[in-house]
C-alpha cells in the first residue's frame, strides 16, 4: 500500500494532502496544474471487509480470554476503526481525466 502519485507528472503527494481530498472526484496537481480524477472505492471496500473480518476475529479471541469484558471489546473495536480511517489514504489512486 501506497499513497497515490500524480498521473501526468509523477509527483508525490503528503499524507495529510490525500486524506483532505479522499472524498472528492477531482483534485489538482500542485506541481504540474493538470487535473486529475480521485478513484479507489475498490480498494477502501476491500480494506473494510478485511479489518471488519480481522475486527471479528479478534474480538472472538479476546471473549475467551478471562479477563475480556465489553468495554475491552469496544476499545478494540473503536482503535480497529480509527487505524482503518487512517489507511483509506492509502487505497485512493489517482488517473488522468
Ligand atoms: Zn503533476
Amino acid at each position: 500500500m501506497k499513497l497515490p502519485l500524480c498521473p501526468y507528472c509523477g509527483a508525490r503527494f503528503l499524507y495529510p494532502d490525500v486524506r483532505k481530498a479522499q472524498n472528492e472526484n477531482r483534485g489538482v496537481c500542485p506541481h504540474c496544474g493538470k487535473i486529475f480524477r480521485i478513484f479507489g472505492r475498490a480498494g477502501r471496500f476491500v480494506l473494510y471487509a478485511v479489518s471488519a473480518l480481522l475486527l471479528i476475529g479478534i474480538n472472538l479471541c479476546l471473549m475467551k480470554l478471562p479477563s475480556a469484558n465489553l468495554t475491552v471489546l469496544l476499545v478494540v473495536t473503536i482503535l480497529g476503526v480509527a487505524v482503518v480511517r487512517l489507511l483509506i489514504p492509502y487505497t485512493i489512486r489517482y488517473g488522468p481525466l
